[in-house]
């Protein structure tokens, strides 16, 4: 039996990356038991997976190692089915401006609350720092002095003046990356610059997703030239659609939940409560309140939804 990274998937045949480098062409053998995940593919990128070798570079799928996270999309249609996107994802990185265009504080706390629910790492890289003036370059320092005392590790970038890119490089290295953020962030020419000629399909293909339609592409991952991996995962916007139960988005906003236990009720909601520990580090300027107006955004978006459920 050997081990192997799965690079890609094309329906019922898996590219799997062997331990000497070599590209082993596999099926699934027999059937596969998941537990607790109802999903239209069994197998991902990103999974480690055990096969059995056979002749001329193939062999046979007999378990996939047990994930320490994983991404999923849920299906278009009605059903409960989800599609894994991929899978042991070691750092997602949000790509921000903060003008020309301006990601909002709403947006970097949605994709945060996403990236904790899913359990994966998330790195913030403040991008197109040789192009902000004075006050521009001091709202990046307030933000990036408001999550790393959160605990996100921020970057800042230029492909411009170089700056950060070694920075990054290191955060990549031996991974597998994901990256997200809006169109016009450099996002695209950021990750060309990771691996020269590579054109993600992500940004085409979620054009014509979002209107509903069914699509059939798979995730793939791409070898950095230093080692490690950026997952393309077409279809996938980003990571602001999650549904997150409305009683577990606190969850998800690291340190409100370190607060939880200072709230009057163990099962206070931070909103109008009395002896809300929350709402009073607010006040005080402790926590900060656009992550608190982030906090009850996704909590009125997430009860209107259920309640259509
Ligand atoms: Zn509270």
């Amino acid at each position: 039996m050997k081990r192997g990274l799965v690079i890609k998937s094309t329906g019922k045949l898996y590219h799997v990356k062997a331990d000497d480098g070599s590209m082993i062409h596999c099926q699934i053998k027999g059937k596969l038991r998941l537990k607790n995940v109802v999903t239209t593919n069994p197998i991902a990128a990103g999974d480690v997976v055990e096969y059995e070798p056979e002749p001329n570079s193939q062999g046979s799928i007999v378990s996939i190692v047990p994930r320490k996270n994983y991404i999923i999309r849920k299906s278009v249609n009605l059903s409960k089915e989800a599609q894994i996107v991929a899978a042991n994802i070691d750092m997602l990185f949000l790509v921000v401006t903060i003008a020309r265009p301006q990601t909002s504080a709403g947006f970097i706390d949605r994709f945060l609350a996403s990236a904790e629910a899913y359990e994966v790492p998330a790195s913030i890289v403040f991008h197109k720092m040789d192009q902000y003036n004075e006050k521009e370059a001091a709202k990046v320092e307030e933000l990036i002095g408001l999550y790393t005392r959160i605990g996100y590790p921020c970057l800042r970038t230029s492909l411009v003046d170089g700056r950060g890119l070694e920075e990054m490089k290191e955060k990549m290295q031996g991974g597998v990356n994901l990256f997200s953020g809006h169109s016009g962030t450099g996002k695209s020419s950021l990750i060309n610059y990771f691996i020269p000629g590579l054109e993600l399909k992500t940004a085409e293909i979620s054009d014509w997703s979002d209107k509903g339609q069914h699509t059939t592409t798979f995730s793939e991952l791409h070898a950095l030239p230093f080692g490690g991996y950026i997952a393309d995962t077409p279809g996938i916007k980003g990571f602001g659609l999650v549904d997150i139960p409305v009683e577990e988005v606190h969850h998800h906003f690291r340190e409100f939940f370190q607060l939880l236990p200072k709230c009057r009720f163990a099962n206070c909601r931070h909103t109008n409560e009395p002896g809300c520990a929350v709402r009073e580090a607010v006040a005080t300027g402790e926590v900060a309140e656009s992550r608190y107006k982030s906090y009850l955004s996704i909590l009125e978006d997430e009860s209107e939804r259920s309640t259509y459920r």
